[in-house]
């Protein structure tokens, strides 16, 4: 652990003391993420490859004897509280829903829990695309299984399915399950590799020598929701028209950029240009777990951007704010490449970047991008981190 690390663990650990008077036993710990490239081609059954960042959800806790969950939320500066015996959506208190929906997801698939009370807290940024409402989940997740002394209960995939279920079910949220699945299984120095269609997964190493860098362009994302469930329908639509020369297939995952090409006729140009992006974008993401194990970075950057111009330009789910900040991005000194990640529209872009050279592309950032937004950004710099885990405090 970095010593700042170990400093927020401290902080925390006084904040339980202050509102429970006792010390906690144990925190559980998980990761938001960042998906290096493989952008909506999780609903359309293909590949994907997120990271983990140094950016965390914690829970610290004492198990209780009941079945009562107690808990604090540092950030909204709010307490919930409620029965395991009795889950109800709470209006009151939208993140006490993913904490209840865990439950109910982990004591459907046969864990007996117990009460906990606890406090959380989290650096993810909230609402930007790094996802810390899977590692709000997982980090739940694996409080209430430590609890009941139920950690090896349920196999990493398991859980990320339980948290998945849990969001999609009992918060109401429609995603996949790319960020539950890093959160969980992500691993030091690497990044990972996930079929959406099979939910088989394998680690890739993260070259050293290259770091992360995040830029969050605090623009809103307001347009995402309704965009997203467009561009779904409009990959089944595609599917749909292609299945009358292609029968064998389910998904665009099964379709080949020469057969895309090959049968592009059947379809109306903007089908055709959705299903190019999320086509080429899986011949992408592989082209890059390729480049990633020749230690190529030069080529992985080439690919991120590339993405970035077939996400802007095919799938059209760019903007202004991404575009400026992948601009300052891709223009900087020892960036290898730069794209926009998540949904679109607002959120974060990724940058590929020589490690030592982190500060001159964040500085890029600060200076280019908020002249051209009249936005202050935030910046994160993160190396691939582990998943999550639970560490005794006693
Ligand atoms: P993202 O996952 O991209 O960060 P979401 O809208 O999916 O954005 O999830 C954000 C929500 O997750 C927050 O509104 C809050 O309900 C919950 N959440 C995330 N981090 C925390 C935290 N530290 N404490 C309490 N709730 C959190
Ligand atoms: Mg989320």
């Amino acid at each position: 652990m970095t010593t700042s690390s170990q400093n927020r663990t401290q902080t925390l650990i006084d904040e339980f003391v202050t509102r429970f008077q006792t010390r906690p036993s144990t925190m559980s710990v998980a990761p938001g993420r960042v998906n290096l490239i493989g952008e909506h081609t999780d609903y359309n059954d293909g590949f994907v490859l997120p990271v983990a960042l140094d950016r965390d959800v914690r829970v610290l806790f004492n198990r209780r004897a009941d079945r009562t969950v107690r808990l604090y939320a540092v950030e909204f500066d709010a307490w919930a509280e409620f029965d395991l015996d009795n889950l109800k959506f709470n209006d009151e208190h939208f993140w006490a829903n993913y904490v209840q929906g865990v439950a109910w997801a982990l004591m459907e698939r046969g864990l007996a829990l117990t009460g906990i009370d606890g406090i959380i807290s989290g650096n993810v940024p909230r609402g930007s695309g790094l996802s810390s409402s899977a590692g709000l989940e997982i980090s739940c997740a694996k409080a209430l299984m430590a609890a009941a002394n139920q950690l090896d209960a349920l196999p990493g995939e398991q859980i990320a399915k339980a948290a998945q279920h849990a969001e999609n079910h009992f918060v109401g949220v429609n995603c996949g399950i790319m960020d539950q699945f890093i959160s969980t299984l992500g691993s030091e120095g690497h990044a990972l590799l996930i079929d959406c269609r099979s939910l088989g997964y394998e680690l890739v190493p993260f070259p050293t020598g290259a770091s992360l860098v995040i830029g969050n362009t605090k623009a809103s994302r307001s347009l995402a929701n309704s965009a997203y469930n467009e561009r779904r329908a409009q990959c089944e639509e595609g599917v749909r028209l292609l299945q009358s020369v292609l029968p064998g297939i389910t998904a665009l995952r099964d379709v080949t950029s020469e057969q895309l090409e090959t049968h592009k006729d059947l379809l109306p140009p903007i089908i055709y240009q959705r299903c190019r992006h999320v086509v080429t974008e899986n011949e992408r993401v592989h082209a890059t777990v390729d480049a990633l194990a020749r230690g190529d970075l030069a080529e992985v950057g080439r690919l991120m951007n590339a993405s970035h111009a077939s996400l802007r330009n095919d799938y059209t789910v760019s903007s202004d704010a991404l575009d400026a900040m992948v601009n300052a991005m891709q223009g900087a000194e020892g960036c290898f490449g730069a794209r926009l990640t998540g949904a679109g529209f607002g959120g974060c872009a990724v940058a590929l970047v020589a490690q030592g050279q982190e500060a001159a592309v964040r500085d890029a950032i600060f200076e280019q991008y908020s002249k051209a937004m009249n936005i202050w950004p935030e910046v994160y710099v993160s190396p691939a981190s582990r998943g999550a885990h639970v560490v005794d405090l006693t």
